[in-house]
């Protein structure tokens, strides 16, 4: 046993320094990234936030829709050869990565998906735990049958694991595990490593290699996805801050809720409708219930399922991260959201932001 002393941080753990800057407008700011990958040679233009590949996240709808502002989807895995054929047209091989685990039957439906539709530029092969040798073959495999696609794959959080990856022939390297809004594999299994310090640590060991990688987990606010790519994140991935929409296609639930009357004249409650959708982690019994038939007797749920206010368009929650990073942007003096990290310096804080009026 061995116990390493080096702090580790998370995102709630520090804040951005602000710098002087000689921009005057967020409108200046250019959040749009040129990319080339190590081993596809592939060249990528847009802005590198992406919709986690989960359940009422990583829908065909909300492909269309983060593809209209050059944003990014990995879809779900559960997305067949057919579904994918179907709306194919609609859908800009720029903007979406098709998803993978690493069975058999899964690797079946990618060769079939990519015969079909040979444009498909991105394949992300996903798995909860990214250490294993099998997972590590598997890649091996992909990178042989495709050396043109450019291929995501993860999750880890360290450097060594991160370059054997790119070793393999992965692009971008998918990081984070355990910071997940409806993630518990830290309370299941112990396992994990605070994301901002793993977003460190992994981008430095793949920008030496001529890699990237995206920050998967854990942010809960636009200056979450600021502080990602002040770390040295490529790609921001969301779930939770994504979930919640009509482009997620989950249902939505709609509750009454009594509140007292606000003058408390009368004690007649007032009943307020509240619209909720639900979201579960992809490794949560829901998920396992609905894709598998089951929860096989050898594992346990690593994944919540909750409740999340109904949000409407994505488009708006668009808007919203979008202008936050532009505000961290003009803050530190970074005129493209490239500057941005070289532009960050971060401070150890205790306490993040006064909640004196939200607290419950
Ligand atoms: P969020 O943006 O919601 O904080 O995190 C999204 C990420 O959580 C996903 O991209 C995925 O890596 C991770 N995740 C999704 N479902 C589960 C789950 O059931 N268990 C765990 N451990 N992680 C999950």
């Amino acid at each position: 046993m061995r116990i390493e002393f080096d702090e580790k941080l998370d995102f709630q753990d520090v804040l951005i320094r602000p710098k002087r800057s000689t921009l005057s407008s967020r409108k200046e700011v250019d959040l749009q990234r040129t990319y080339t990958f190590k081993h596809s040679k592939q060249t990528w233009t847009g802005i590198p936030i992406m919709a986690a590949n989960m359940d009422g996240v990583g829908t065909l709808d909300m492909a269309k829709a983060l593809q209209e502002r050059q944003l990014f989807t990995c879809l779900v895995k559960s997305y067949s050869e057919a579904h994918i054929s179907n709306v194919m047209n609609d859908l800009n091989p720029e903007f979406f990565a098709l998803s993978t685990g690493t069975s058999q039957d899964d690797y079946n439906n990618l060769v079939s998906t990519i015969a079909q539709n040979p444009s498909i530029k991105f394949i992300c092969i996903d798995v909860a735990n990214g250490y294993s040798e099998a997972f590590g073959q598997f890649v091996s495999k992909v990178r042989a049958a495709y050396p043109n696609q450019v291929i995501i794959a993860g999750n880890v959080v360290t450097a060594d694991m991160t370059q054997e990856l790119i070793l393999r022939g992965v692009d971008i390297v998918k990081v984070g595990i355990g910071p997940g809004s409806v993630c518990t594999t830290r309370i299941q299994t112990g396992v994990g490593y605070p994301q901002l310090s793993a977003i460190i640590e992994c981008a430095d060991a793949a920008h030496g290699l001529g890699a990237h990688i995206i920050s998967d987990g854990g942010c809960t606010c636009p200056g979450d996805v600021a502080k990602a790519f002040g770390a040295g994140a490529d790609f921001v991935m969301l779930g939770g801050m994504f979930a919640g929409h009509l482009e997620g296609g989950g249902k939505v639930i709609t509750e009454f809720h009594d509140t007292l009357q606000k003058d408390m004249k009368s004690f007649e409650p007032i009943y307020k409708e509240k619209k909720f959708v639900e979201f579960y982690g992809m490794s949560s019994s829901t998920a396992m219930i609905k894709h598998k038939g089951e929860v096989a007797d050898y594992r346990s749920s690593e994944g919540r399922t909750v409740k999340i206010p109904f949000k409407g368009h994505v488009d708006d929650t668009i808007k919203d991260i979008l202008g936050g990073i532009r505000s961290t942007c003009t803050y530190v003096g970074a005129k493209t959201l490239k500057d941005l990290s070289k532009c960050t310096t971060f401070i150890r804080v205790y306490r993040q932001y006064n909640d004196v009026y939200t607290r419950h």
